[in-house]
């Protein structure tokens, strides 16, 4: 079978960079810039693109395994990669107590894309990359041909896919900021960018743990880590999912002012960041700072 391709799909590459007047930003001489990863594709948004391209073609048509939380955008992309594309797909989800139990929009999403979904108790889930735990979970899914593609698609692959992010930037942007989950989207935008310029990471989890895997990430993927990257772990709110009232109130008077609708578990942590940022006056006057918008509502969210 071919290797499916995503470029078959016709996606908006480069993504739009966008300015955005915002006086948060102007009164203090920055320039914010959208970079619109979220119209990369109507049904496969964001860094999910661009993490999965370069997977897709290595899995040569195979089924493709992944893993996820009850809300993974990544499980929802790869659903409806392989929907679009023809090849079957496997979500592996966290938490057997699911099983049998009416799905939730974001995994009813997947199931519709055709995604065979496989519920695992949160123990075994824990350990599934390490190779017997993994080994026993495709027998058991009877998925042994598998392409496994990690949870949150962070991969070699996936990284040296997102240093287009960077190249696209060159000569653009003097800070490229993006929120971070695995980290693999950051490890990739900030090989790509061109000298001077720097990335800053905003974690949605709490932990203080990205650091270490961003540098794995980037080893393996480039053979050394990058120099001009940093993360600010101030912003992820509690944890991965959490919210408070001030980061409703600030995604909510966000999409009022500008008619952009935030994305909540990424986006809107990453824009509330950079906002707080720049009011403290970390980017000095004349900076043209990048904002990755990495995803758009969805259909958890969605009305
Ligand atoms: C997955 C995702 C991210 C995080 O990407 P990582 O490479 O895991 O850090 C950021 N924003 C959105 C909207 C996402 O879906």
């Amino acid at each position: 079978m071919a290797a499916p391709d995503l470029s078959a799909l016709r996606p908006r590459l480069p993504s739009p960079l966008q300015p955005l007047a915002d006086e948060r930003f102007t009164r203090r001489g920055v320039t914010l810039l959208l970079k619109r990863d979220d119209l990369i594709h109507e049904a496969l948004p964001g860094n999910k693109w661009r993490k999965l391209a370069l997977n897709l073609r290595a899995a040569r048509g195979r089924p493709v395994l992944t893993f996820g939380g009850a809300y993974s955008n990544h499980l929802r992309a790869v659903a409806a990669a392989g929907r679009l594309l023809g090849f079957p797909t496997i979500g592996v989800v966290r938490g057997d107590e699911l099983a049998g139990r009416p799905l939730n929009p974001s995994l009813a999403q997947c199931a519709a894309d055709g995604m065979r979904l496989v519920f695992i108790d949160r123990s075994t889930y824990r350990h599934k990359h390490e190779p017997p735990t993994l080994a026993r979970i495709l027998t058991e899914a009877r998925a042994d041909d598998s392409y496994v593609v990690p949870e949150g698609g962070s991969n070699s692959l996936a990284v040296q896919g997102c240093t287009d992010l960077g190249r696209e930037l060159h000569d653009l942007a003097d800070v490229a900021a993006i929120a971070c989950g695995t980290g693999g989207s950051l490890a990739g935008l900030a090989a790509g960018l061109a000298e001077g310029q720097r990335a800053l990471g905003v974690p949605v989890l709490k932990g203080g743990f990205l650091d270490a895997d961003i540098r794995r990430l980037q080893t393996e993927a480039f053979g050394a880590p990058t120099a001009n990257w940093r993360l600010d772990d101030r912003f992820h709110a509690g944890g991965y999912a959490r919210t408070t009232p001030a980061l409703d109130a600030f995604a909510e008077d966000f999409e009022q002012r500008h008619g952009l609708p935030v994305e909540r578990l990424y986006v809107a942590k990453l824009l509330h960041a950079l906002t707080t940022l720049t009011e403290e006056g970390a980017f000095p006057p004349g900076t043209r700072l990048a904002a990755v918008i990495t995803g758009r509502p969805g259909p958890e969210t969605a009305a």
